[in-house]
């Protein structure tokens, strides 16, 4: 299997080789040539457990690892690092079906990539002859940043940089990721939102960085998306399994959506055969997908609102640009994003078939989580909670009663303040942690450990940093001592912050 960048078709990279670059040297995407038809095996890998299913879906994609490398970097990822044996296991609630995609160690489903990365990059490296001076570098909206921190601590020969925005996440994942050890990591809040933070992280990738050779561990590597893929196939199993859904019929995903990496894995797996009937992608308040589905143009250009659900407050959806190019090819796709480039919108003129959008805001949102909690005790974080009501405005308006699978991609303890607020107006004022302690009694359970040992937990990590600064303070947390960049460390104007 050979990877495309989604902007010229003339580079090709084995999957090692486009996992370790990140992003393609002319700013596009790698995308694989093909998609392997599971059609013929899916009653066989519906019986499978979750590491030997990831790696039948995995291995025609990574064709240039071994048999060993692959098996051995899938058990370390969903071995003992998950909290639940099923790894994502569905669940029926109120006549609604969750995939749980948050028992990994970060409580969000980009563990679901991020544990496995980490493993399949040092690979890469190894095979490609470069066993130190990597640096991973991550802009996050939350959940990513702590997914990627967690995967990459203490992996020998890569350093991992995190740039967040220092108001646009949650103050548990704020602490989540300020309290983060290991010797190799490093975060740092930027003064912008999530797109400024993109921005800059794509900026350094031009500029380089010297003596480093880096590489990234956002949802643009395809590395973060082949694993994705698994859970679709693994959900459509357990609707057969515990659910008695006829093998062959269809089903639907609802996905709440910001990078689009998620929903686009689902895309994958239709690409490759799996019955998925509708890909349903729910935005919220910063609703530019919806629109874009509605009316085909893509327009950034509108005020970007912070909500509750802050992983979803993205208005460059960067991994559209591969459905744009699987459908239209690189000529036109280059044209695209050099048009969103330049003027921050573009018109696609095809049609992304076999998808349909919704969207949720604040309140709706809020009453999501409210209802299904009096309905069946159940409790979803923000996000599902906008899928869950993209759904159900789904299902109003089309009748569609295709089974609906909805994709839960976090743990309501990483939101504590906001889903205890949405249940009862009087968790109103409460800190984080009188929230997450509210909410376990509400559940009846325990508090997850990774959150609980947080109220204790030092910020080791306090620097903040403008948007143009932030080139300067990856220099400088990565103390990379070359004579080139020495005039540009004198230059640093980041200033540390204590909270
Ligand atoms: C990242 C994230 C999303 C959005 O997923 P994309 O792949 O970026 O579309 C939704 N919910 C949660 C909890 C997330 O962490």
């Amino acid at each position: 299997m050979l990877y495309h960048s989604t902007r010229g078709a003339d580079e090709e990279l084995t999957a090692a080789a486009a996992i370790l670059k990140g992003i393609a040297g002319d700013g596009g995407l790698y995308a694989p040539e093909c998609f392997p038809d599971i059609t013929d095996d899916l009653r066989r890998l519906c019986a499978m457990p979750y590491c030997l299913l990831a790696k039948e879906i995995l291995r025609p994609y990574l064709t240039d690892y071994t048999e060993a490398e692959l098996s051995e970097a899938v058990d370390q990822a969903y071995g003992e690092k998950f909290d639940n044996p099923e790894v994502a296991p569905l669940t029926k609630h109120g006549g609604y079906y969750f995939l749980e995609l948050f028992h990994g160690k970060t409580l969000a489903f980009k563990d679901m990539a991020l544990s496995l990365l980490p493993g399949l990059l040092k690979t890469a490296a190894r095979k490609q002859g470069l066993d130190s001076g990597i640096a991973v570098l991550t802009a996050t909206s939350g959940d990513t940043g702590k997914a990627a921190l967690e995967g990459f601590a203490g992996v020998e020969g890569i350093d991992i940089v995190v740039f967040f925005p220092v108001n646009g996440v949650s103050d548990m994942q704020k602490r989540q990721m300020r309290t983060q050890e290991g010797g190799n990591t490093y975060v740092i809040g930027v003064y912008g939102n999530f797109d400024d933070t993109q921005t800059g992280v794509k900026r350094i990738f031009a500029d380089g960085i010297p003596g480093v050779y880096l590489t990234s561990a956002n949802s643009i590597n395809i590395g973060r998306l082949l694993p994705q893929i698994v859970y679709y196939v693994y959900a459509y199993a357990q609707m057969i399994n515990k659910y008695g859904l006829k093998p062959g019929d269809p089903v639907n995903f609802t996905v709440p959506t910001g990078n689009f990496g998620n929903i686009l894995a689902g895309y994958y797996a239709r690409q490759m055969g799996l019955p998925v009937n509708r890909l349903i992608c729910a935005s919220n308040d910063n609703k530019v997908l919806y629109d874009f589905f509605q009316t085909h143009e893509y327009d950034k250009n509108r005020e970007f609102i912070a909500t509750v659900s802050p992983s979803m407050d993205i208005l460059v959806s960067g991994n559209l640009e591969r459905l744009l190019y699987h459908i239209s090819g690189s000529t036109l796709t280059k044209e695209y994003m050099d048009m969103l480039s330049k003027e921050g919108r573009y018109k696609f003129c095809a049609e992304a078939e076999g998808f349909a959008a919704e969207f949720a805001v604040w309140n709706e949102c809020f009453d999501g989580i409210r209802e299904l909690y009096e309905l069946s005790g159940y409790i979803i974080d923000t996000h599902t909670a906008v899928a869950l009501k993209a759904y159900q405005k789904y299902k109003n308006r089309t009748g569609d009663t295709t089974p609906n699978v909805i994709m839960s991609t976090a743990s309501p303890f990483k939101f504590p303040e906001s889903v205890c607020k949405a249940i009862d107006d009087k968790y109103e004022g409460m800190d984080a942690f009188e929230s997450v302690k509210a909410l376990s009694l509400l559940i009846g359970g325990d508090i997850p450990a990774s959150i609980a040992s947080l109220e204790h937990k030092k910020n080791r990590h306090t620097t903040v940093c403008t948007p143009a600064d932030m080139r300067d303070s990856a220099i400088k947390a990565l103390s990379i001592r070359t004579r080139n960049n020495l005039s540009s460390l004198s230059q640093c104007r980041c200033t540390p912050i204590h909270n």
